[in-house]
């Protein structure tokens, strides 16, 4: 199941960030005030394989907050935590064109419709909350570290921020515990999702992520065991079919790598069995992806034949 490289990865790397490093389109996310503070022209790329060999490009090393890139990593510790039966009575995997902050659920379940979507990823909180009471966000912290194999701590200021106008998140979660989703005190668990958001990881970071997911769940770089098989398999599962919010199935076709992105500025995506990308790339499009993180992985997508489905 490993695709043989068409190119030298980090040939491929270092011609792909001297490209894009000129492009300066898009603006950097300001709806959370603290995060229009970073400077929006930092590029980074890095690479982990599944054998544990780091590749790093650019700005690979300067801290940002995580957002939603940590999404289908608190998803696969509820899985992990709480098994599938659970964690599926209480959120779908069904793909929906929305943007990620809809207050929607699916009609038909009165469920958010997946764990990558805003509403999703709160019923999750929720989830773990009900479980873990207080430990619910040192728990997410001290998993989301293992598969990074480095200490992720808490941006206080990012956090404030989107704690202080966070208030369509806080929305989402009284709706949630109003169809039953979770038990526990919506403020509670909206905190919750904003700390697992204001994580702060590098590009570096990312990569040894996506390389835990690629490698079925054990970290390459520390050998950790991180998550399960079964848990890795449904996250990229969704991952490739609702990473994207209004853009995946564009995304599926393009690139073809299970992914996400966050409005921090990250991108992680995952090459089944091989390799770790992450990205930072502050400046953001029209839909709220990162620009250059996006257009990175479908470089190196089509130039090394990483697409799930490439068959040349
Ligand atoms: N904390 C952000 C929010 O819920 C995450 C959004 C994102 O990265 O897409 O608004």
């Amino acid at each position: 199941t490993r695709t043989k490289l068409r190119m030298p990865l980090h040939h491929a790397m270092q011609a792909v960030h001297a490209r894009l490093l000129p492009r300066h389109e898009g603006q950097v996310a300001s709806y959370i005030p603290a995060l229009a503070a970073m400077p929006p022209d930092l590029f980074g790329l890095a690479a982990l394989s599944s054998t544990g060999k780091l590749m790093e490009v650019g700005d690979s090393r300067h801290p940002f907050t995580i957002q939603s890139v940590s999404k289908p990593f608190a998803y696969a510790l509820a899985l992990d935590l709480l098994g599938r039966r659970a964690v599926r009575d209480a959120v779908g995997v069904q793909p929906v064109g929305d943007p990620f902050n809809t207050i929607e659920l699916d009609p038909r379940t009165r469920r958010p419709f997946n764990p990558m979507v805003n509403a999703g990823a709160i019923a999750v909180a929720g989830l773990l909350t009900d479980a873990l009471g207080d430990r619910a966000f040192p728990t997410l912290q001290a998993r989301l570290s293992l598969a990074a194999g480095a200490t992720l701590e808490l941006d206080s200021a990012v956090h404030d921020s989107e704690a202080a106008t966070g208030d369509r998140n806080r929305a989402i979660a009284y709706l949630l515990r109003a169809a039953g989703v979770f038990r526990a005190d919506p403020v509670r668990v909206v905190d919750v999702y904003f700390r697992q958001c204001a994580l702060r990881v590098t590009a570096r970071d990312l990569a040894v992520m996506a390389g835990t997911l690629a490698a079925i769940g054990s970290n390459p770089l520390t050998g950790a065991e991180v998550f399960g098989v079964e848990a890795v398999r449904d996250t990229l599962s969704v991952m490739f079919t609702c990473g994207f919010y209004d853009g995946a199935g564009d995304w599926a076709c393009r690139v073809g790598l299970p992914a996400k992105s966050g409005v921090g500025g990250g991108v992680v995506a995952v090459v089944n069995r091989q390799l770790g990308l992450g990205v930072f790339s502050p400046r953001l499009d029209a839909e709220g992806n990162p620009l250059r993180g996006l257009l990175a992985c479908e470089a190196l997508s089509e130039e090394l034949g990483l697409h799930a489905f490439d068959a040349t």
